[in-house]
């Protein structure tokens, strides 16, 4: 893909949307590297630099970390000559705020919403279990261990997460709605929004948003021979 723009693709969507899961792959498709904001504020906590450290201090604080914080770490990834045709960023923005930031760093081609009903997040989440011993992940429907409630791998007990039961679920939908709509709303606004439905399995809702990304841009060049 032609991105001579240093084009950003974001993916937006309610928790167990499967954006985080989608992001890797999409990147691969396009030819462009996928870029976690969590795991850029990981790599500079290891690296110790001041910066990581502040960024520790908060996440140990319980505090967001500053929207400004997460615009420089991206303003240098993007400067990498790897991300010279775009990057796809998984994680922000999750609010007004940060894509208000983004926009100065960058240009937002596509911001590709996976969408699916409250019912559906509740139903994903609710539905994950977790080996208390090593850690490994299973799920009630999709990915149950040979016998119940006992790790396939260590012979571990699994639980139930406290952050996986509805109570916390409803909260974090809560915020997705108000941090987030507004973001919705603002790329709607630019003609940046692609809407796909997240219900499917991961390769049948992976093509539809590179289907999205891929429509759009023929838009895009039907309307060149105007411009010159
Ligand atoms: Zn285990």
């Amino acid at each position: 893909m032609k991105n001579p723009h240093r084009e950003v693709i974001v993916l937006i969507g309610k928790p167990g949307s499967g954006k985080g899961t989608q992001a890797e792959p999409l990147a691969k498709a396009l030819g462009i590297p996928f870029v976690s904001t969590g795991k850029l504020m990981r790599e500079e906590i290891k690296k110790g630099t001041p910066l990581g450290k502040s960024i520790a201090a908060d996440v140990a604080a319980g505090k967001l970390v500053d929207n400004k914080i997460t615009a420089l770490l991206l303003k240098r990834r993007l400067n990498k000559p790897d991300a010279k045709d775009g990057i796809i960023i998984d994680g922000s923005p999750r609010d007004l705020e940060q894509a208000l930031i983004l926009d100065r760093i960058a240009h937002v081609a596509h911001a590709i919403l996976i969408s699916i009903t409250d019912h559906e997040v509740i139903r994903r989440i609710s539905g994950r279990r977790i080996c208390s011993r090593c850690g490994r992940n299973y799920h009630i429907e999709a990915n149950r261990p040979k016998v119940d409630n006992v790790c396939d791998v260590c012979g571990g007990r699994i639980i139930h997460r406290d952050d996986d039961k509805p109570k916390i679920i409803k909260e974090r939908l809560k915020s997705y709605r108000e941090d987030t709509i507004p973001v919705l709303h603002y790329y709607r606004r630019l003609r940046a929004l692609r809407r796909i439905d997240g219900l499917g399995g991961i390769k049948e809702v992976g093509k539809r948003a590179l289907n999205a990304i891929l429509e759009s841009d023929k838009g895009l060049k039907f309307h060149e021979p105007r411009n010159g």
